[in-house]
């Protein structure tokens, strides 16, 4: 952010610079002109005279405005950042996420057929999080959230997408990753989601997640995947809750190729299969 102000600030002020030599050297050819060449001394010392004064009297203002505009970028990308965020969990909120994994699906279509690498679409919902709120509290809630946003961002990698869509209800956008590496990453962030525990000491509670996917190779409409991931989150929840369950589509798009489901497994099974009991 502050190399970004940095550069900003750099790149506006030789701008300026740039206008100022633009005005004086416009001043000495109207000049040249207007006193019918250089040849009196007094028109050259008048000359330089203006010249100096422009360049003088120009440095406040280029510093000045390169400091006010800066800041005007500094406040935009604030502005930005607050729109596009989920106030909660700092992950994309619903609209931005949407946005940015249109514009990669869409990405799609432009590469050729020999360059394509499939994307994944995975919606996540935390499992039985009414009870987490009923019993531990609303705060409690809140942290479990942030928790399972923190995660699942750390577990992806930088220009994938993670997103909050509303309530307890996260989507990921993985790109360049097939049904095969979804797998792998689906399981990865369950068991990550289910190492993290919530609550006093006393009540501490351990969370999951159900997850739906769907990995895909053409642009096909985000409602479409959506639909289906979140068909996919419904049989993950339908048949346990603390699983996935995803679905490949076709080159073109079109029908459900291949399923890869996950068995509910825990990671350390007494206590939190105990715990979660408890919550229940
Ligand atoms: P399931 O396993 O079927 O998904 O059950 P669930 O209890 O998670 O689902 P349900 O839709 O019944 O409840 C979702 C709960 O999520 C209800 C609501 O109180 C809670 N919730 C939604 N948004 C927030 C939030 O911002 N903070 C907190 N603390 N809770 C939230
Ligand atoms: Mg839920
Ligand atoms: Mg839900």
């Amino acid at each position: 952010m502050r190399s970004n102000s940095l550069d900003s600030l750099v790149r506006f002020s030789l701008e300026l610079l740039g206008l100022t030599v633009t005005m004086g050297a416009i001043t000495v050819i109207a000049a040249f002109y207007a006193f019918d060449g250089f040849a009196l001394p007094a028109t050259r010392a008048t000359l330089s005279f203006c010249l100096l004064a422009l360049f003088l009297s120009a440095l406040p203002l280029q510093i000045y405005a390169a400091l006010r505009i800066t800041r005007l970028k500094r406040d935009n990308d604030r502005l930005f950042h607050a729109a596009t965020r989920d106030g909660l969990t700092q992950v994309l909120n619903r609209t931005a996420f949407k946005r940015a994994a249109e514009g990669s699906i869409a990405s799609l279509s432009r590469r050729r057929a020999t360059d394509l690498q499939p994307h994944t679409l995975m919606i996540l919902d935390a499992d039985h999080f009414k009870r987490i709120n009923d019993r531990l509290g609303h705060h409690v809630g809140d942290e479990a959230l942030t928790a399972i946003a923190a995660t699942l961002r750390r577990s992806v990698r930088q220009d994938d997408l993670v997103g909050r869509l509303g309530g307890e209800e996260f989507a990921i956008l993985l790109k360049n990753a097939g049904m095969e590496e979804a797998r792998i990453v689906a399981e990865r962030l369950r068991l990550a989601i289910h190492r993290i525990e919530v609550g006093p000491a006393e009540r501490r509670t351990r969370l999951s997640v159900s997850i739906g996917g769907v990995s895909f190779r053409s642009a096909v409409a985000f409602p479409t995947l959506y639909k289906i991931a979140d068909a996919n989150l419904y049989t993950a929840k339908r048949t346990g809750r603390n699983r996935f369950n995803l679905t490949q589509l076709g080159a073109l798009g079109r029908g459900p190729l291949i399923e890869a489901t996950a068995p509910a497994r825990a990671v350390e099974p007494p206590l939190p299969e105990r715990r979660l009991a408890a919550v229940r």
